[in-house]
């Protein structure tokens, strides 16, 4: 099957590639899907980080495979297996997702190295987080505030589907999680972001659509003068 234009850019870089297969899946809600996967040598290779992520080939239906990335989550290397949760919409890895059973196969590639993956927790602890997503990177929020133990986080989460609100947020004594519809693109969101006053130390990780991201990445450098090394951003969907 083709890989495309994806397929030609990946092969300009050091990648590893691995078959998956499916050990469970879980529909989590309406809109969201859990599945298990043997990860058929990947956690051997790769160390284990918060918002470790892969990207999925799927088969779009024409002949084509798409290249998607996806959060891996509690992730085990002693028997290389990890979940991973599909929030699910109209394209290719949604319809997959939505119909996954045990013993299905999806290729996975990673980056040699963990590179443009990498996500360390800074150190010394920020006095506080301040995490902006949506249900596509709840996963990767999940993981990070499964590091944090008591340091203060605050969540702002977007949800598109009423059952969005019902997800687990992996919150600790600390944490405090406010949801907001989206509306208009992303507007609440890049409203809670302009209407911040953030310690001076905080620390924010931004994963949200490209333009919501881009919009409170611009928020808190040019509004809040956080620098480079205080604000790590990934755009999850376009
Ligand atoms: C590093 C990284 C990690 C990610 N981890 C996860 C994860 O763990 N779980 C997860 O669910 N997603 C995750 N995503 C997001 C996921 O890759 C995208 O949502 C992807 O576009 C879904 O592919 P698709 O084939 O279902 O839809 P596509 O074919 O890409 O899109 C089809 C339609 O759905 C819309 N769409 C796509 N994604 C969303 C969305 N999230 N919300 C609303 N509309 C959408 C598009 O605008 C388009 O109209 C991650 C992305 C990155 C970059």
């Amino acid at each position: 099957m083709s890989r495309g234009v994806e397929g030609i850019i990946m092969k300009a870089y050091k990648t590893d590639d691995y078959k998956l297969t499916v050990t469970s899946s879980e529909h989590v809600s309406d809109k969201y899907v859990r599945v298990g996967f043997d990860g058929g040598g990947l956690l051997k290779n790769h160390p284990v980080h918060p918002t470790q992520w892969v990207r999925l080939w799927i088969d779009d239906g024409t002949g084509k495979e798409r290249q998607r990335g996806y959060t891996l989550t509690q992730q085990d290397p002693a028997t290389d297996t990890f979940v991973i949760e599909f929030a699910v919409h109209y394209g290719p890895a949604s319809k997959w997702a939505e119909t996954a059973e045990a013993g299905d196969v999806l290729e996975a590639t990673l980056m040699r190295g963990n590179n443009g993956s990498s996500f360390e927790i800074p150190e010394p602890a920020p006095s506080e987080f301040l995490l902006f997503g949506d249900t596509a990177s709840l996963p990767a929020i999940n993981t990070i505030l499964d590091t944090l133990g008591d340091t203060p986080a605050k969540v702002w989460l977007e949800w598109q589907y009423e059952s969005d609100p019902t997800l687990p947020v992996h919150a600790g004594p600390n944490t405090e999680v406010t949801w907001l519809q989206r509306v208009d693109d992303g507007r609440l969101l890049r409203e809670q972001a302009e209407a911040l006053t953030p310690a001076a130390d905080a620390f924010a990780w931004v994963a949200c659509d490209g333009r919501t991201t881009r919009s409170i990445v611009k928020t808190f450098k040019t509004v809040h003068g956080f620098a480079k090394d205080r604000i790590k951003s990934q755009a999850y969907w376009k």
